[in-house]
Protein backbone atom coordinates (compact mmCIF):
# COMPACT_ATOMS: atom_id res chain seq x y z
CA UNK A 1 0.00 0.00 0.00
CA UNK A 2 1.01 3.11 -1.08
CA UNK A 3 -0.01 6.98 -0.83
CA UNK A 4 1.33 7.12 -4.44
CA UNK A 5 -0.90 5.58 -7.48
CA UNK A 6 1.32 6.62 -10.30
CA UNK A 7 0.78 9.56 -12.81
CA UNK A 8 -2.30 11.42 -14.24
CA UNK A 9 -2.62 13.25 -17.04
CA UNK A 10 -4.00 17.20 -16.20
CA UNK A 11 -5.91 17.33 -19.72
CA UNK A 12 -7.45 14.25 -20.00
CA UNK A 13 -7.10 12.05 -17.01
CA UNK A 14 -5.45 8.98 -18.70
CA UNK A 15 -3.78 7.54 -16.06
CA UNK A 16 0.00 5.81 -16.14
CA UNK A 17 2.05 3.89 -13.52
CA UNK A 18 4.53 6.11 -11.87
CA UNK A 19 7.42 5.88 -14.29
CA UNK A 20 10.17 8.09 -15.93
CA UNK A 21 7.33 10.33 -18.12
CA UNK A 22 6.05 13.77 -18.36
CA UNK A 23 3.36 13.52 -21.53
CA UNK A 24 0.58 11.81 -21.81
CA UNK A 25 0.60 9.34 -24.54
CA UNK A 26 -3.19 10.18 -25.78
CA UNK A 27 -3.37 13.91 -25.82
CA UNK A 28 0.48 15.19 -25.35
CA UNK A 29 -1.08 16.94 -21.89
CA UNK A 30 1.47 17.16 -18.83
CA UNK A 31 1.65 14.08 -16.45
CA UNK A 32 0.92 15.02 -12.59
CA UNK A 33 1.07 12.88 -9.69
CA UNK A 34 -1.87 11.06 -9.03
CA UNK A 35 -2.00 10.34 -4.96
CA UNK A 36 -4.52 8.09 -2.61
CA UNK A 37 -5.99 10.71 -0.97
CA UNK A 38 -8.29 8.54 1.73
CA UNK A 39 -4.75 7.06 2.37
CA UNK A 40 -3.00 10.15 2.93
CA UNK A 41 -5.76 12.01 5.27
CA UNK A 42 -5.83 8.90 7.44
CA UNK A 43 -2.28 8.68 7.82
CA UNK A 44 -1.63 12.51 8.58
CA UNK A 45 -1.84 14.84 10.96
CA UNK A 46 -0.48 17.91 12.76
CA UNK A 47 1.52 16.26 15.39
CA UNK A 48 3.65 13.85 12.83
CA UNK A 49 4.62 16.91 11.06
CA UNK A 50 5.79 18.62 13.40
CA UNK A 51 7.56 15.85 15.22
CA UNK A 52 8.88 15.66 11.76
CA UNK A 53 12.54 16.64 10.48
CA UNK A 54 13.38 19.99 9.95
CA UNK A 55 13.06 20.05 6.02
CA UNK A 56 10.97 19.66 3.20
CA UNK A 57 11.10 15.60 4.49
CA UNK A 58 8.26 16.78 7.16
CA UNK A 59 5.68 16.66 4.48
CA UNK A 60 6.84 13.85 2.75
CA UNK A 61 3.29 12.25 3.31
CA UNK A 62 2.57 14.78 0.82
CA UNK A 63 5.46 14.41 -1.73
CA UNK A 64 6.16 10.98 -4.04
CA UNK A 65 8.51 9.33 -3.06
CA UNK A 66 7.88 5.75 -2.43
CA UNK A 67 11.10 5.04 -0.35
CA UNK A 68 12.97 6.20 2.57
CA UNK A 69 16.19 7.04 0.18
CA UNK A 70 15.90 10.38 -0.23
CA UNK A 71 18.78 12.66 -1.34
CA UNK A 72 18.92 15.80 1.99
CA UNK A 73 20.83 18.62 2.46
CA UNK A 74 18.50 19.81 4.56
CA UNK A 75 15.93 22.18 2.02
CA UNK A 76 13.29 23.94 3.33
CA UNK A 77 11.93 24.69 7.24
CA UNK A 78 12.39 28.60 6.25
CA UNK A 79 11.59 31.12 8.41
CA UNK A 80 8.55 33.40 8.05
CA UNK A 81 9.43 36.80 8.71
CA UNK A 82 6.59 39.22 9.76
CA UNK A 83 7.88 41.79 7.16
CA UNK A 84 6.95 44.74 9.44
CA UNK A 85 9.23 47.59 8.06
CA UNK A 86 8.66 46.54 4.74
CA UNK A 87 5.03 46.51 5.29
CA UNK A 88 4.96 49.89 6.57
CA UNK A 89 6.76 51.20 3.16
CA UNK A 90 4.32 49.89 0.93
CA UNK A 91 0.93 50.05 3.09
CA UNK A 92 0.11 46.80 3.90
CA UNK A 93 -0.88 45.82 7.60
CA UNK A 94 -0.10 42.14 7.86
CA UNK A 95 2.94 41.09 5.49
CA UNK A 96 4.94 37.79 5.49
CA UNK A 97 7.58 36.94 3.66
CA UNK A 98 9.19 33.29 3.25
CA UNK A 99 13.16 33.49 2.53
CA UNK A 100 14.28 31.33 0.43
CA UNK A 101 17.29 32.60 -0.03
CA UNK A 102 18.68 30.58 3.32
CA UNK A 103 18.34 26.98 1.19
CA UNK A 104 21.43 24.65 1.10
CA UNK A 105 22.57 26.09 -2.40
CA UNK A 106 20.56 29.55 -1.82
CA UNK A 107 17.52 29.38 -3.80
CA UNK A 108 13.87 27.52 -3.82
CA UNK A 109 15.48 25.11 -6.78
CA UNK A 110 16.61 23.06 -3.66
CA UNK A 111 13.30 21.78 -2.83
CA UNK A 112 12.59 20.56 -6.04
CA UNK A 113 15.76 19.36 -7.13
CA UNK A 114 15.92 17.25 -3.40
CA UNK A 115 12.30 15.47 -4.40
CA UNK A 116 12.98 14.93 -8.29
CA UNK A 117 17.15 13.27 -7.31
CA UNK A 118 15.26 11.13 -4.56
CA UNK A 119 12.83 10.12 -6.98
CA UNK A 120 15.86 9.51 -9.84
CA UNK A 121 17.56 7.04 -7.15
CA UNK A 122 14.33 5.29 -7.17
CA UNK A 123 14.33 4.65 -11.01
CA UNK A 124 17.84 3.45 -10.43
CA UNK A 125 18.97 6.03 -12.93
CA UNK A 126 22.64 6.19 -14.31
CA UNK A 127 22.75 10.32 -14.63
CA UNK A 128 20.57 13.05 -13.58
CA UNK A 129 20.78 16.82 -15.45
CA UNK A 130 18.45 19.55 -16.21
CA UNK A 131 18.25 22.64 -18.41
CA UNK A 132 18.67 25.89 -16.03
CA UNK A 133 18.69 29.79 -15.49
CA UNK A 134 21.04 29.24 -13.28
CA UNK A 135 19.92 27.99 -9.42
CA UNK A 136 18.20 24.90 -11.13
CA UNK A 137 22.01 24.49 -11.84
CA UNK A 138 23.38 24.52 -8.28
CA UNK A 139 20.93 22.34 -6.70
CA UNK A 140 21.11 19.82 -9.02
CA UNK A 141 24.89 19.73 -9.29
CA UNK A 142 25.18 19.43 -5.35
CA UNK A 143 22.51 16.93 -5.00
CA UNK A 144 23.84 15.24 -7.27
CA UNK A 145 27.40 15.43 -5.83
CA UNK A 146 25.38 13.81 -2.71
CA UNK A 147 24.08 11.30 -4.52
CA UNK A 148 26.95 10.00 -5.83
CA UNK A 149 25.28 10.40 -9.82
CA UNK A 150 26.70 12.06 -13.18
CA UNK A 151 25.21 15.80 -13.54
CA UNK A 152 24.70 16.97 -17.66
CA UNK A 153 23.54 20.49 -16.90
CA UNK A 154 22.57 22.92 -19.98
CA UNK A 155 22.85 26.91 -19.47
CA UNK A 156 22.21 29.71 -21.90
CA UNK A 157 25.65 31.53 -22.34
CA UNK A 158 24.51 34.62 -20.46
CA UNK A 159 24.02 34.54 -16.48
CA UNK A 160 25.54 35.50 -13.91
CA UNK A 161 29.01 34.45 -12.72
CA UNK A 162 28.22 34.13 -9.49
CA UNK A 163 25.74 31.65 -10.29
CA UNK A 164 28.49 29.75 -12.90
CA UNK A 165 31.16 29.94 -10.31
CA UNK A 166 29.10 28.03 -8.01
CA UNK A 167 27.24 25.25 -10.26
CA UNK A 168 30.84 24.23 -11.51
CA UNK A 169 32.39 23.94 -7.25
CA UNK A 170 30.11 20.65 -7.19
CA UNK A 171 31.78 18.97 -10.41
CA UNK A 172 29.17 18.25 -12.51
CA UNK A 173 29.12 18.33 -16.31
CA UNK A 174 28.21 22.04 -17.66
CA UNK A 175 27.21 23.07 -21.33
CA UNK A 176 26.75 26.36 -21.97
CA UNK A 177 24.45 26.67 -25.09
CA UNK A 178 24.32 29.34 -27.30
CA UNK A 179 21.31 31.31 -26.94
CA UNK A 180 18.46 31.79 -24.62
CA UNK A 181 17.07 29.06 -21.76
CA UNK A 182 14.40 28.22 -24.28
CA UNK A 183 16.94 27.07 -26.87
CA UNK A 184 19.30 25.07 -24.04
CA UNK A 185 15.86 23.21 -23.15
CA UNK A 186 14.73 22.24 -26.13
CA UNK A 187 18.44 20.98 -26.56
CA UNK A 188 18.39 19.11 -22.96
CA UNK A 189 15.07 17.51 -24.20
CA UNK A 190 16.63 15.95 -27.17
CA UNK A 191 19.23 14.47 -25.06
CA UNK A 192 17.08 13.48 -22.78
CA UNK A 193 14.91 10.94 -25.21
CA UNK A 194 18.29 9.71 -26.70
CA UNK A 195 19.28 8.63 -22.57
CA UNK A 196 16.20 7.26 -21.35
CA UNK A 197 18.25 5.96 -18.33
CA UNK A 198 19.20 9.46 -17.23
CA UNK A 199 17.01 11.83 -15.70
CA UNK A 200 16.46 15.50 -16.30
CA UNK A 201 14.89 16.86 -13.19
CA UNK A 202 12.92 19.80 -14.99
CA UNK A 203 12.40 17.59 -18.17
CA UNK A 204 11.37 13.84 -18.68
CA UNK A 205 10.62 13.21 -14.25
CA UNK A 206 8.74 16.64 -13.99
CA UNK A 207 6.02 15.19 -12.80
CA UNK A 208 7.78 14.27 -9.75
CA UNK A 209 9.85 17.66 -9.70
CA UNK A 210 7.35 20.48 -9.80
CA UNK A 211 5.81 18.60 -6.21
CA UNK A 212 8.95 19.73 -3.98
CA UNK A 213 7.83 23.38 -4.60
CA UNK A 214 4.10 22.60 -2.61
CA UNK A 215 6.44 22.52 0.53
CA UNK A 216 5.90 26.32 0.40
CA UNK A 217 2.73 26.46 1.00
CA UNK A 218 2.85 23.47 3.42
CA UNK A 219 5.34 25.44 5.83
CA UNK A 220 3.72 29.07 5.38
CA UNK A 221 0.83 27.31 6.53
CA UNK A 222 2.33 25.51 9.39
CA UNK A 223 4.35 28.82 10.56
CA UNK A 224 0.70 30.41 9.93
CA UNK A 225 -0.51 28.23 12.78
CA UNK A 226 -2.40 26.30 10.16
CA UNK A 227 -4.18 29.31 9.00
CA UNK A 228 -4.07 30.59 5.41
CA UNK A 229 -2.95 33.79 3.94
CA UNK A 230 -5.34 35.94 1.66
CA UNK A 231 -2.91 37.08 -1.13
CA UNK A 232 0.27 35.00 -2.10
CA UNK A 233 2.86 37.17 -4.30
CA UNK A 234 5.51 34.51 -6.47
CA UNK A 235 7.48 35.44 -9.24
CA UNK A 236 7.29 33.39 -12.60
CA UNK A 237 9.47 32.00 -14.76
CA UNK A 238 7.42 28.84 -16.32
CA UNK A 239 5.19 29.15 -14.03
CA UNK A 240 5.67 25.97 -12.34
CA UNK A 241 6.27 27.34 -8.90
CA UNK A 242 2.89 29.41 -9.06
CA UNK A 243 1.33 26.44 -9.71
CA UNK A 244 2.76 24.39 -7.34
CA UNK A 245 1.86 26.76 -4.41
CA UNK A 246 -1.78 26.48 -5.36
CA UNK A 247 -2.05 22.91 -5.04
CA UNK A 248 -0.70 22.71 -1.85
CA UNK A 249 -3.05 24.74 -0.45
CA UNK A 250 -5.81 23.08 -1.83
CA UNK A 251 -3.96 19.81 -0.93
CA UNK A 252 -3.70 21.33 3.01
CA UNK A 253 -7.61 21.68 3.10
CA UNK A 254 -8.18 18.59 1.21
CA UNK A 255 -6.27 16.51 3.69
CA UNK A 256 -8.02 18.68 6.79
CA UNK A 257 -5.02 20.32 7.48
CA UNK A 258 -6.50 23.85 6.97
CA UNK A 259 -10.26 25.35 6.63
CA UNK A 260 -9.96 26.40 3.34
CA UNK A 261 -7.29 27.24 0.37
CA UNK A 262 -9.50 30.20 -1.13
CA UNK A 263 -6.28 32.33 -1.89
CA UNK A 264 -5.67 35.39 -4.23
CA UNK A 265 -2.61 34.19 -6.18
CA UNK A 266 -0.73 37.06 -7.84
CA UNK A 267 2.71 36.83 -9.66
CA UNK A 268 5.38 38.93 -11.05
CA UNK A 269 7.98 38.64 -14.24
CA UNK A 270 10.31 40.85 -15.64
CA UNK A 271 9.04 43.53 -18.36
CA UNK A 272 11.36 42.39 -20.93
CA UNK A 273 10.40 38.77 -20.34
CA UNK A 274 6.96 38.75 -19.33
CA UNK A 275 4.66 36.39 -21.38
CA UNK A 276 2.74 34.94 -18.39
CA UNK A 277 2.15 38.25 -16.65
CA UNK A 278 0.91 40.17 -20.69
CA UNK A 279 -1.89 37.22 -20.54
CA UNK A 280 -2.78 37.99 -17.04
CA UNK A 281 -3.03 41.61 -17.78
CA UNK A 282 -4.67 41.06 -21.26
CA UNK A 283 -6.66 38.41 -20.35
CA UNK A 284 -5.36 36.26 -23.69
CA UNK A 285 -3.04 33.09 -24.41
CA UNK A 286 0.33 33.17 -23.46
CA UNK A 287 2.59 34.16 -26.64
CA UNK A 288 6.31 33.67 -26.27
CA UNK A 289 8.62 35.83 -26.82
CA UNK A 290 12.24 35.54 -28.06
CA UNK A 291 15.09 38.18 -28.05
CA UNK A 292 14.42 39.18 -24.38
CA UNK A 293 17.18 41.02 -22.37
CA UNK A 294 16.68 41.11 -18.16
CA UNK A 295 18.79 41.59 -15.43
CA UNK A 296 16.13 38.67 -14.12
CA UNK A 297 17.97 36.07 -15.39
CA UNK A 298 16.52 32.89 -13.32
CA UNK A 299 13.11 34.67 -14.50
CA UNK A 300 14.22 34.68 -18.12
CA UNK A 301 12.09 31.86 -20.05
CA UNK A 302 10.27 33.08 -23.08
CA UNK A 303 8.15 29.74 -23.51
CA UNK A 304 6.71 28.90 -20.42
CA UNK A 305 5.84 25.44 -19.97
CA UNK A 306 3.77 25.91 -17.25
CA UNK A 307 2.23 29.43 -18.72
CA UNK A 308 -1.56 28.86 -19.49
CA UNK A 309 -1.91 26.71 -16.05
CA UNK A 310 -0.24 29.80 -13.91
CA UNK A 311 -2.16 32.55 -15.90
CA UNK A 312 -5.65 30.26 -15.24
CA UNK A 313 -5.04 29.89 -11.51
CA UNK A 314 -4.27 33.73 -11.04
CA UNK A 315 -6.79 34.51 -12.55
CA UNK A 316 -9.24 32.28 -11.09
CA UNK A 317 -8.15 33.07 -7.88
CA UNK A 318 -8.65 36.48 -8.45
CA UNK A 319 -4.78 38.11 -8.39
CA UNK A 320 -3.29 39.74 -10.64
CA UNK A 321 0.07 39.73 -12.26
CA UNK A 322 2.68 42.45 -12.50
CA UNK A 323 5.77 43.30 -14.72
CA UNK A 324 8.34 45.78 -13.37
CA UNK A 325 10.98 47.15 -15.28
CA UNK A 326 15.06 46.51 -14.62
CA UNK A 327 15.53 49.62 -12.68
CA UNK A 328 12.41 48.91 -10.46
CA UNK A 329 13.62 45.39 -9.59
CA UNK A 330 16.81 46.78 -8.71
CA UNK A 331 15.27 49.11 -6.74
CA UNK A 332 13.27 46.34 -4.55
CA UNK A 333 16.11 44.37 -4.17
CA UNK A 334 17.50 47.89 -2.44
CA UNK A 335 14.26 48.19 -0.59
CA UNK A 336 13.73 44.67 0.68
CA UNK A 337 17.70 44.83 2.32
CA UNK A 338 17.11 47.73 4.02
CA UNK A 339 13.86 47.33 5.08
CA UNK A 340 14.00 43.69 6.14
CA UNK A 341 17.91 42.54 6.05
CA UNK A 342 17.52 40.14 3.32
CA UNK A 343 19.47 40.07 0.48
CA UNK A 344 17.66 38.90 -2.86
CA UNK A 345 18.89 38.40 -6.43
CA UNK A 346 16.58 40.14 -8.85
CA UNK A 347 14.14 37.26 -8.52
CA UNK A 348 13.07 38.62 -5.26
CA UNK A 349 13.42 42.05 -6.78
CA UNK A 350 11.02 41.13 -9.61
CA UNK A 351 8.61 39.94 -7.00
CA UNK A 352 9.14 42.66 -4.28
CA UNK A 353 9.03 45.14 -6.79
CA UNK A 354 5.52 43.31 -8.59
CA UNK A 355 4.28 43.22 -4.67
CA UNK A 356 4.88 46.88 -4.49
CA UNK A 357 2.80 48.03 -8.33
CA UNK A 358 -0.16 45.58 -7.11
CA UNK A 359 -0.29 47.85 -4.15
CA UNK A 360 -0.18 50.60 -5.51
CA UNK A 361 -2.97 49.63 -8.52
CA UNK A 362 -4.97 48.21 -5.71
CA UNK A 363 -5.00 44.48 -6.58
CA UNK A 364 -3.85 43.97 -3.45
CA UNK A 365 -5.61 45.67 -0.22
CA UNK A 366 -3.92 47.39 2.82
CA UNK A 367 -5.96 44.78 5.24
CA UNK A 368 -4.90 41.19 3.51
CA UNK A 369 -2.93 38.95 4.74
CA UNK A 370 0.21 38.64 2.25
CA UNK A 371 2.51 36.52 1.94
CA UNK A 372 5.74 36.96 -0.04
CA UNK A 373 7.99 34.20 -1.73
CA UNK A 374 11.42 35.94 -1.84
CA UNK A 375 13.16 32.31 -3.92
CA UNK A 376 16.89 33.16 -4.18
CA UNK A 377 19.99 35.15 -3.01
CA UNK A 378 21.72 38.14 -3.88
CA UNK A 379 25.48 36.94 -3.36
CA UNK A 380 24.69 34.93 -6.74
CA UNK A 381 24.31 38.20 -8.44
CA UNK A 382 26.93 40.49 -7.46
CA UNK A 383 27.99 41.46 -10.60
CA UNK A 384 24.45 42.80 -11.68
CA UNK A 385 24.08 44.48 -8.50
CA UNK A 386 27.48 45.99 -8.33
CA UNK A 387 26.66 48.77 -10.84
CA UNK A 388 23.78 49.79 -8.47
CA UNK A 389 25.93 50.60 -5.30
CA UNK A 390 28.00 53.45 -4.27
CA UNK A 391 31.70 52.42 -3.30
CA UNK A 392 32.17 53.29 0.10
CA UNK A 393 34.38 56.30 0.93
CA UNK A 394 38.41 56.24 1.28
CA UNK A 395 39.66 58.37 4.29
CA UNK A 396 42.99 57.97 6.19
CA UNK A 397 42.86 56.76 9.68
CA UNK A 398 41.73 59.75 10.83
CA UNK A 399 39.09 61.20 13.22
CA UNK A 400 39.07 64.68 11.51
CA UNK A 401 38.41 62.66 7.96
CA UNK A 402 35.34 60.86 9.34
CA UNK A 403 34.27 63.85 10.85
CA UNK A 404 34.58 65.93 7.36
CA UNK A 405 32.47 63.26 5.98
CA UNK A 406 29.08 64.13 7.84
CA UNK A 407 29.14 67.38 6.92
CA UNK A 408 26.24 68.15 5.14
CA UNK A 409 27.78 67.81 1.15
CA UNK A 410 28.96 64.68 1.84
CA UNK A 411 25.97 63.37 4.35
CA UNK A 412 26.37 59.33 4.21
CA UNK A 413 23.53 58.69 6.04
CA UNK A 414 21.44 60.93 3.84
CA UNK A 415 20.17 58.39 1.64
CA UNK A 416 18.71 55.82 4.12
CA UNK A 417 16.58 58.48 5.75
CA UNK A 418 12.97 57.25 3.92
CA UNK A 419 13.49 53.72 5.26
CA UNK A 420 14.61 54.99 8.99
CA UNK A 421 11.09 56.26 9.24
CA UNK A 422 9.50 53.23 9.27
CA UNK A 423 11.06 52.08 12.58
CA UNK A 424 9.85 49.10 14.08
C1 LIG B 1 13.46 29.05 -11.18
C2 LIG B 1 13.23 30.26 -10.35
C3 LIG B 1 11.97 30.88 -10.27
C4 LIG B 1 10.78 30.52 -11.11
O1 LIG B 1 10.34 29.23 -11.10
P1 LIG B 1 9.31 28.62 -12.15
O2 LIG B 1 8.83 27.43 -11.46
O3 LIG B 1 10.08 28.29 -13.40
O4 LIG B 1 8.23 29.63 -12.43
C5 LIG B 1 11.82 31.91 -9.36
N1 LIG B 1 12.84 32.36 -8.61
C6 LIG B 1 14.07 31.83 -8.68
C7 LIG B 1 15.15 32.38 -7.84
C8 LIG B 1 14.30 30.75 -9.54
O5 LIG B 1 15.53 30.20 -9.59
ZN1 LIG C 1 -3.99 13.17 -21.81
Amino acid sequence: MSHVIGLKCRECGAEYPAVIQNTCYECFGPLEVNYDWDYISDNINKEKIASGPKSIWRYADLLPLESERRVDLGAGFNKLHHAKRLGAVLGLDELYILDESVNPTNSFKDRVTSVAISKAIEFDVRAVGCASTGNLAAAVAAHAAKAGLPAYIFIPGTIEMGKIVQMLIYGPNVIAVEGTYDDANRLASEVADSHPDWAFVNINIRPYYTEGSKTLAYETAEQLNWQVPDHIVAPLASGALLCAISRGYKELERVGLVDSSDIRLSGSQPLNCSPISSAVQNNCDVVPVRNFETVAHSLAIGNPADGYYAKCAILDSGGYAASPTDNEIIEAIHLLARTEGIFTEPAGGTTVAGLKKLVESGHIQSDERVVVYVTGNGLKAQDTLLKSLQRPPVIKPALSEFEHLLAPEHNIYKQQEAVHLARI
